[in-house]
């Protein structure tokens, strides 16, 4: 299992995107966001991804260097159809100009349809939080075959459908949950398939709709789904991200028939805290918001008592240290891809090993 220096996985990521067509701008922007992922520990969400967006290139169903289309501007609503651009960068300069937005008019709602993946939603709360905003984004996945269970349902009928909320702190998000709503990501139940290990309890159900550990049949045959988080309730939020980045921000639904590709479209809310009140006492209690939830005593076999986003803060600063361990089969897929693009084994090579030593 190669363990990568951050800034070399970079470098790898960095020539896949220039050799998938992409201006050195969106290559950049591609490697930052996929590296910065698996420094945030979602492996589900880095690098891994690269084989699966080089498939998308070649089946036409990602386009490098897009433009969007502004299909609709009227003060604070922002509507912007991403035509299958590569999502990193079309997510984040939509999500860019309704922070600009909410700058003028206090808050913009912004619909975003039918980018190719967009990657970690975090990403883009992140960008909101740098400016004082706070950020929500119901998402939804289509074009791709379902994956979801709902409550109570023994097939899929829905993707992993994200959801993330942020507010700002002094440093980045002082709190910032951005999840999946499945009990796990698809890409860790590919992630654990790599690995040959099996996923957590309550994630997978079979084919025949029964709870299962083993990730095989979900990754490589398709059959079964990931369950939705906790019950019910999780269910429901995976309907709602469903129907306010389909039917209300008016991207590609779970319901229409799909090509085989990954689009994302999100239903996202930027509010400038600067413009809603005083800032000062908003962010005081944020702050209280969070001390007062970690004070609490740690329940028996707990460490002390995290809140969203330190999980991935965490991870950032340990494998800034220690590299990325990327699995082998990642790292064969990677290069095996990287090899539909011409890129030799020995470009390959030197670009995983520019930072290393
Ligand atoms: P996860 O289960 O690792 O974490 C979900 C959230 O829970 C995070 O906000 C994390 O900070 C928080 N958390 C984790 N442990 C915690 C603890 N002990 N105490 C308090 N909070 C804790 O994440 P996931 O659901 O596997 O999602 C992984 C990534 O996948 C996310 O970045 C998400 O945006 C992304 N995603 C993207 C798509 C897409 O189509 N683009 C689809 C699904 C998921």
């Amino acid at each position: 299992m190669p363990i990568v220096p951050a800034a070399a996985l970079q470098d790898v990521a960095h020539l896949i995107a220039r050799r998938m067509g992409s201006d050195e701008a969106e290559a950049a922007q591609v490697a930052d966001h996929l590296v910065r992922a698996n420094l945030a520990g979602h492996d589900s969400h880095g690098v891994g991804m690269l084989p699966t967006y080089v498939r998308l290139l070649h089946e036409g169903l990602l386009i490098p260097n897009q433009t969007a289309e502004t299909v609709l501007d009227a003060g604070a609503l922002l509507t912007i159809d991403a035509r299958r651009g590569v999502g990193q960068r079309m997510a984040a300069d939509a999500v860019k100009r309704a922070i600009a937005r909410a700058q003028q008019l206090g808050a913009c709602v912004l619909a975003f349809r039918n980018a190719s993946h967009i990657g970690r939603i975090g990403t883009y709360a992140e960008l909101a939080a740098s400016e004082n905003c706070a950020f929500t984004a119901f998402v939804n996945v289509a074009d791709h075959h379902d994956v979801q269970a709902t409550w109570g349902a023994a097939e899929p009928r829905l993707g992993t459908n994200p959801f993330c909320a942020a507010v700002p702190g002094p440093d980045g998000p002082a709190l910032m949950l951005d999840m999946a709503t499945t009990t796990i990501a698809a890409g860790k139940a590919r992630v654990a398939y790599n690995k040959g290990i099996p996923v957590p309890d309550h994630c997978l159900i079979d084919a025949a709709g029964n709870p299962t550990d083993d990730p095989t049949g979900f990754i490589r045959d398709r059959t079964g789904a990931l369950r939705a988080f906790g019950t019910h309730k999780g269910s429901g939020m995976a309907i709602m991200c469903e129907v306010m980045a389909s039917a209300i921000a008016g991207g590609q639904g779970a319901f229409h028939d799909p090509k085989g590709g990954v689009l994302n479209s999100m239903l996202a809310t930027v509010i400038d805290l600067t413009k809603l009140g005083n800032p000062a006492q908003i962010a005081a209690d944020i702050a209280a918001v969070k001390a007062h939830v970690k004070s609490a005593r740690p329940a028996p076999g707990f460490g002390p008592v995290l809140t969203p986003g330190e999980p991935e803060r965490r991870h950032a600063a340990a494998r800034a240290q220690s590299g990325i361990d990327v699995d082998d089969t990642t790292w064969h897929d990677i290069r095996a891809a990287a090899q539909t693009l011409g890129i030799t084994p020995a470009e390959f090579d030197t670009a995983a090993a520019s930072r290393t030593a």
